[in-house]
């Protein structure tokens, strides 16, 4: 199966917004009443296929959908459930772990850091040790994958020296969920963020909270904005199933769209696989060009690789992207601060053949750039 049979679209290998398939896209063209039965029904359902998802269910959780990109859920979740007087420990191992910080310095929340050097894992013992340290860090955030690196964080590890100290924790899983199973209550994460746009396969425009419930019933007032307020929003939706307000209506007529795919694809597993699948593609291709990771083996994921850039002079970023976007295919510039690389993701509605028309491409505008590598 290639995706481009079906759409004109270039075909984006980034981290987000990614390809969707076309069903998914026409699935858009309804109006829908924010108040109107269809609508209600259809938030209903998306929350309650959300936390099977998630390996939970109602009513210990709660999925929470809010409207916004990924980083606006994951403003709320911290912003709603840390408390003012509260002290937050901030995990870091990449650039989408310094925008946690950004948020908390903007927030007014007082927090520590705990920094990991980019392509190490954050280390669960010293999670612990810094937890022992300060009886104040009620709270703990990490990203599950740093799609900077596309490093997959210990998850399993990390949770349990936060649970079993009694702490909360909220996963930024982004990037991860849809791809790799991840199951909320036996890991005992309390807030997970996601957004509909990346490993759903939905498009852009909702990001999704998938919480313990008592812990977000308990933050009453806690919110330092109006909008981004997962205690209303929940309130909301308990009350009368409905958003306070606008909703984006054909984002979740999407994601609807998008999740019986996600079933029919064999679900999270199923999904995993073919990621896999394009990322072995992607790496072999890769490397016979003689591109080198920045990440050794151990450590890649299918979700996105972060490729040195060639060191050959004769070779140019900008040049290389353009070529390779007027050939239909996007890539995207890196995010590590301590080596120049570029990223490719392999997530998405994109497929192993997809792959290697890509890398067929690539192939064709190093010679034409006249780069050797190797
Ligand atoms: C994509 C992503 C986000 C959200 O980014 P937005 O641009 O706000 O959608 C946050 N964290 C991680 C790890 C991501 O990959």
């Amino acid at each position: 199966m290639s995706s481009t049979t079906q759409s004109l679209d270039k075909l984006l290998f980034t981290p987000g917004p990614l390809s969707t398939s076309a069903s998914t896209k026409q699935a858009m063209l309804r109006d829908l009443g924010s108040r109107d039965l269809e609508f209600l029904t259809l938030v209903r359902d998306i929350r309650t296929r959300l936390l099977r998802l998630a390996d939970v269910a109602e009513p210990a959780y709660a999925a929470i959908p809010l409207q916004g990109s990924g980083t606006y859920a994951v403003e709320a979740a911290i912003g709603t459930v840390v408390p003012r007087g509260g002290k937050l420990l901030i995990l870091t191992n990449g650039a989408y772990g310094e925008r946690l910080v950004k948020i908390a310095s903007v927030l007014e929340i007082a927090h520590t850091r705990l920094d990991f050097p980019e392509g190490e894992p954050i280390d669960a013992d010293q999670v612990g040790a810094a937890l022992d340290a300060d009886a104040a860090l009620a709270y703990v955030v990490l990203v599950h994958c740093e799609t900077s690196t596309g490093l997959i964080n210990p998850i399993a590890a990390i949770a349990d020296a936060v649970r079993t100290r009694g702490r909360c924790l909220l996963v930024d899983a982004m990037s991860s969920f849809g791809a790799l199973p991840i199951s909320v209550e036996t890991l005992g994460i309390d807030v997970l963020i996601t957004s509909a746009n990346k490993c759903l396969q939905g498009v852009p425009g909702c990001g999704l909270i998938i919480a313990r419930r008592a812990r977000i019933e308990a933050c009453a007032g806690h919110s330092r904005s109006l909008s981004l307020d997962l205690h209303t929003q929940l309130r909301g939706l308990d009350q009368d199933g409905q958003f306070r307000f606008t909703p984006p209506t054909h984002v979740l007529l999407a994601l609807a769209q998008a999740l019986d795919e996600l079933d029919r694809e064999g679900g999270i597993s199923g999904r995993g696989a073919r990621y896999v699948q394009n990322q072995r593609e992607l790496l072999a291709e890769m490397r016979r060009l003689g591109f080198r990771t920045f990440l050794p083996d151990a450590r890649l994921s299918p979700i996105i690789t972060s490729f040195l850039m060639p060191a050959d002079p004769k070779f140019d970023f900008t040049g290389f992207y353009q070529q390779l976007s007027e050939r239909g295919f996007v890539i995207y510039p890196g995010k590590v601060s301590r080596a120049d690389c570029f990223r490719i993701g392999t997530i998405g509605h994109v497929f192993p053949s997809d792959i290697s028309r890509l890398c067929a491409a690539i192939a064709e505008v190093l010679r034409d750039m006249g780069v050797a590598l190797s």
